[in-house]
């Protein structure tokens, strides 16, 4: 869950106005917008600055609206969280997430993989060591804390008597490199999103 936002009740544009008094946006150029292909299916993730231009140029459309507002001296405009281009644009290629240490901690949400322990002093832990081939990716690579790091020492979990809390897999989906990390996920967005395989 995304902890900047009070409620994932979608607001109508027309309902800004009635008393639910949403909250004024405050950084124009977070990531928090997730952008539709005119298919539906989830591109990447703008902030709200470049989505408010694409839609002020007609280039997308409003598919779901934040609980902030916009304002100027006369008019509130609701911030949208998920918009939909009007043409559908080929992606060039499949993009994957980054593989980098940061990625893998916000994958693993700053808990260790072995006894949950959430902190922000974890290291990366080979599931399957490196000195027996084990790879450095996605699927090989996880948070794990200092002390079970120790536990474990250069061995599989399974010798080591340690069970994985999950199986460490690529993240669902990549957003932009503009930011090269994943943005935290808006609860809006989960039904654009595809499901977790695992
Ligand atoms: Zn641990």
């Amino acid at each position: 869950m995304n902890s900047t936002l009070v409620g994932v009740q979608t607001a109508p544009s027309n309902s800004v106005a009635d008393g639910t008094s949403p909250l004024p946006l405050l950084n124009l150029n977070a990531a928090r917008v997730l952008i539709l292909n005119a298919s539906f299916e989830p591109l990447h993730v703008c902030s709200v600055k470049r989505a408010v231009m694409l839609l002020m140029h007609e280039v997308a459309e409003r598919v779901e609206d934040g609980d902030r507002v916009l304002r100027s001296p006369n008019a509130e405009f609701p911030v949208p969280s998920v918009v939909r281009l009007r043409r559908l644009v080929r992606r060039p290629y499949r993009q994957r997430v980054a593989f980098n240490r940061r990625n893998v901690f916000k994958r693993d949400d700053h808990s260790c993989q072995y006894c949950g322990e959430r902190s922000h002093d974890l290291t990366l832990d080979h599931v399957l060591p490196r000195s027996r081939g084990g790879g450095t990716n996605w699927e090989n690579v996880v948070a794990c804390c200092k002390r079970c790091n120790a536990r474990k020492r250069d061995r599989t979990p399974n010798e080591a008597h340690m069970q994985l809390r999950r199986r460490p897999s690529a993240p669902r989906f990549m957003f932009t490199s503009v930011y090269g990390v994943m943005p935290d996920i808006d609860p809006i967005w989960e039904k654009y999103l595809p499901t977790i395989k695992r």
